[in-house]
């Protein structure tokens, strides 16, 4: 795979060369503009080499580049939704034919594994056709008559909108935002995240090959605390779509108070996986062990949390612990390989910290719990621990690595409240044959999302988001369109009914 590894190495290059000082600057307007701002590092996670250098934007480019979003507002969300579609499925076909390029960047920058990324590009490409195809029908209303009056809604593009990404699956991840974003006719601003900022670069050429006219969709980098913060207090930005942590979302929340930002979080997630005894567990434990450790563990959705009923408790745990001792780990680019290196050397501190807190709590490392030798990147061994409690840290806290907490418990009721007894409501994964069980179990599970006897997948007409800290609003479907939208009522009047006379 070293010609993937070169593919994107000489895309990153291309990328550094754009603008005249060899450092990621920004898109704005359908042009690269070179960046003045401090300038901060980009690290290939498997090797700890600098991939190159990135501008963190000054406030006169990021105001720009939203002055930019707001020029092209009118006339994009004007434009006959047909014409939004074709240009999308064209950014669709774009994608598809550069997924090698995409997918081998997200591996270089972010430190994913190949055998994951082939396919986040492509769905990527997906998410584009879907709200693509829905386009035309984005502004469609109810009728809601009444004795003396018809109603009809409508829906309008909100404005210029924010889309503020992390660095799990970047490029994936962006294109749920700002497909129906700008498939309902808003114009976008984005911010991808500073430790893999490349792929970002990308979407904004395919979409200017594409045919999207100037300024409707613009890319600033630079960091959170700086360009993202200024980014959602920005008045003329209309609302934010965020990915990221809780306590940003906190943030973000306070810096758009001032100018009532609408806002969308998909934040974190410290998601259980409940294996009943009845449950067929050959299945139960591919779906355990693939979702915390596939992806690095780098996850919102991660099952990260593993309840078993106590009857089965340590034979299961102890397949997992086998499963996880051979896990492949490293070089992302090798198809073999299904573990690459953490992100960046903060977040290697952050999850190898846990392996301390872990032992002090009194819960036992059943594999792995190092960091893997010989080695320049940041790779950490899966881990995972068992005899844990649902009130330790390791159980509450999201460790966001190949890191997986094992808990037992003693019914349903059990499982229910240990289930829920975390401050994020994400997903919930649950394992059993008995279907009323399934039924009352995902009935009380405090989640956005529950899949029964099934790992994550995901289908774009369904709901996508969390409750609790996990975040506010829904991806997916309608509901993507509803907050990139302005619902508008128009009430006509029969004739039928008195109005009050006043002043006579
Ligand atoms: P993060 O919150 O640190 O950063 C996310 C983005 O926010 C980055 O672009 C960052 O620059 C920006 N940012 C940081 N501070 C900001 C501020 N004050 N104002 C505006 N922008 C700011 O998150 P991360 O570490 O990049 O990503 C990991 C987190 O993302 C995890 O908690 C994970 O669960 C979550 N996540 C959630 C989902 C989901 O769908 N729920 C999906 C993927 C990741």
């Amino acid at each position: 795979m070293s010609n993937m590894r070169n593919l994107a190495l000489e895309s990153v290059g291309t990328l550094n060369a754009l603008h005249g000082d060899g450092a990621l600057g920004h898109f704005v307007a359908g042009q690269a503009a070179s960046g003045n701002g401090p300038l901060f590092d980009v690290v290939d996670p498997s090797t700890g080499a600098v991939l190159g250098q990135c501008h963190d934007a000054t406030e006169a480019e990021l105001d720009a580049a939203v002055a930019a979003a707001r020029d092209a507002f009118a006339s994009w969300s004007a434009t006959p939704p047909e014409a939004r579609r074709k240009i999308l499925h064209r950014m669709a076909d774009l994608i598809v034919a550069r997924a090698d390029e995409i997918a081998a960047v997200e591996c270089l920058d972010a430190g994913q594994c190949w055998r994951f990324m082939s396919k986040a590009a492509i769905r990527g490409a997906e998410n584009f056709r879907f709200f693509a195809d829905r386009a035309p029908g984005a502004a469609d209303g109810l009728a809601l008559p009444s004795a003396d009056h018809v109603n009809i809604t409508s829906r309008k593009a909100i404005g210029p909108v924010a889309v503020i990404t992390p660095w799990n699956t970047p490029f994936m991840l962006s294109t749920w935002k700002i497909a129906p974003a700008l498939a309902a006719g808003c114009t976008v601003v984005h911010k991808p995240a500073e430790w893999s900022p490349y792929s970002a670069r990308l979407l904004a050429e395919i979409g200017k090959e594409a045919g999207l006219p100037d300024g409707v969709f613009n890319s600033v980098n630079g960091l959170g605390e700086s360009t993202g913060r200024r980014l959602t207090e920005h008045p003329d930005i209309k609302a934010v779509a965020f990915v990221g942590e809780s306590s940003t979302g906190s943030a973000i929340m306070r810096q758009g108070a001032a100018t009532l930002k609408r806002v969308h979080f998909e934040l974190g997630g410290k998601n259980p996986v409940i294996v009943f005894d009845d449950a067929d567990l050959d299945l139960a434990l591919d779906a355990a062990v693939f979702m915390i450790y596939s992806l690095n563990g780098q996850r919102c959705t991660s099952s990260s949390r593993l309840l078993v009923q106590r009857s089965i408790y340590d034979s299961f745990v102890e397949k997992v612990a086998e499963r996880v001792r051979k896990l492949k780990v490293g070089d992302p680019f090798d198809p073999a390989t299904e573990v690459g290196p953490l992100i960046h050397p903060r977040h290697f501190a952050k999850v190898a910290s846990y392996m301390e807190i872990a032992t002090g709590e009194g819960a036992r490392i059943a594999a792995g719990g190092a960091p893997v030798q010989g080695t320049e990147g940041f790779f950490f061994q899966p881990t995972l621990f068992a005899n844990a409690e649902q009130s330790m840290r390791i159980a509450r806290e999201e460790i966001f690595g190949p890191v997986l907490t094992a808990i037992p418990f003693d019914d349903e009721a059990d499982a229910i409240a240990k289930a829920n007894d975390v401050e994020y409501g994400l997903a919930g994964y649950l394992w059993t044959n008995d279907v009323g069980r399934a039924l009352r179990v995902s009935d009380a599970l405090d989640v956005g999302m529950v899949w029964v006897n099934s790992e994550n997948v995901r289908h774009l007409p369904t709901p996508f988001g969390g409750t609790k800290a996990s975040g506010i609003g829904r991806d997916g479907g309608d509901w993507s369109f509803d907050f990139y939208m302005e619902t508008k009522n128009v009430a006509l009047a029969r004739g039928t009914h008195k109005i009050q006379q006043l002043g006579i």
